[in-house]
């Protein structure tokens, strides 16, 4: 998967719109390449049709334009109810991401249809469908201006008291407090240099801000440091409450606690169910993946 850092110019600005409509992501995507569409839209969430939420994956096949040859998914099939927690595990290059950009639309897919709400995603506009949804990415990269800017972005319109709200509740108030301008600190390449731990925070303010139905968490491979691991998970578990989380999960405690995982492997759902449900397949690959894999046993 590709990233970006901050100072590529005309890409730069792309990502500036993209986090508008998204809520935070460092991917390009395929947007440098392939998918105008998806960048030329920025939206304001205040004024759009609210989701509740369940997401549906049919028959979902897909293949990157670049790579028609490879078939990324297959046959991806699986449901998430309303505030559901639903984590995706399986071995690098499995696919897990690319089920995050098929849900924001970042490509058209192949099989399907992707459902929200019942509602094939390709019936709504993308302003309703982006506005719904807040990605936190693995390692967030803020834009270059304030802190509260960097809170506000899905929202522009909102007050102060908000963005304080939100920044209390991602366990970033300390630290933004810690600064002699506090939320007028500049962040980003000319201004003050955050931490990991720091600029998740400030991204998971931005979603509470943004208020999704619907979160894409992509969890950090490599932990931060376990102070900040604490403050980013509280941070996350009330980010979570009342929100349909579809999680690229790297954690145990993670999957442990979702309502569902799907073990995606080679293009397809090979396992599907709860931690005690997949740990209990004699020469499962749940079973294998986990006593490989996971950050934090
Ligand atoms: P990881 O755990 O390493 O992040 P993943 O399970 O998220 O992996 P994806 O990033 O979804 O996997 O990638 C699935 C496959 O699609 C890989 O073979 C990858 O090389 C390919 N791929 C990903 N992004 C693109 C792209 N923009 N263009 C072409 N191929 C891509």
């Amino acid at each position: 998967t590709t990233f970006i850092g901050a100072s590529f110019g005309g890409i730069a600005e792309m990502y500036a719109q993209i986090q508008k409509a998204v809520g935070a992501t460092e991917r390009v995507f395929e947007l440098l390449d392939e998918q105008p569409e998806a960048i030329s839209s920025t939206m304001d969430s205040a004024n759009i049709e609210k989701l509740k939420g369940t997401v549906t994956f049919k028959n979902v096949a897909f293949s990157y334009p670049s790579r028609k040859e490879i078939e990324v998914l297959k046959d991806v099939n699986f449901d998430v109810a309303f505030g559901q927690k639903i984590a995706i595990v399986g071995p690098s290059g499995a696919g897990k991401s690319t089920i995050a950009s098929l849900l924001l639309r970042f490509y058209d897919i192949e099989g399907g249809p992707i459902l929200i709400d019942g509602k094939n995603i390709y019936e709504y506009d993308l302003e309703t469908l982006r506005g719904n949804m807040s990605i936190v990415p693995q390692d967030v990269i803020l834009f270059g201006g304030t802190i509260k800017e960097n809170i506000a972005y899905g929202k522009p319109n909102a007050t102060n008291d908000e963005i304080f709200a939100a920044a209390k509740q991602a366990n970033a108030l300390n630290f933004i407090e810690s600064f002699p301008e506090q939320f007028e600190t500049i962040v980003g390449e000319r201004g003050i240099k955050l931490s990991g731990g720091q600029r998740q925070r400030i991204a998971i303010a931005r979603a509470l801000l943004k208020n999704p139905s619907i979160l894409i968490l992509d969890e950090a491979t490599s932990s931060l440091d376990s102070e900040s691991e604490k403050l980013v998970q509280e941070a996350l578990e009330i980010l979570m409450q009342g929100r349909t989380s579809i999680i690229i999960a790297h954690r145990l405690s993670t999957i442990r606690t979702a309502d569902q995982i799907l073990v995606l492997d080679n293009g397809i759902v090979s396992e599907k169910g709860t931690h005690q449900e997949l740990i209990a397949l004699e020469n499962g690959k749940y079973k294998n993946l986990s006593n490989l894999q996971f950050t934090d046993f």
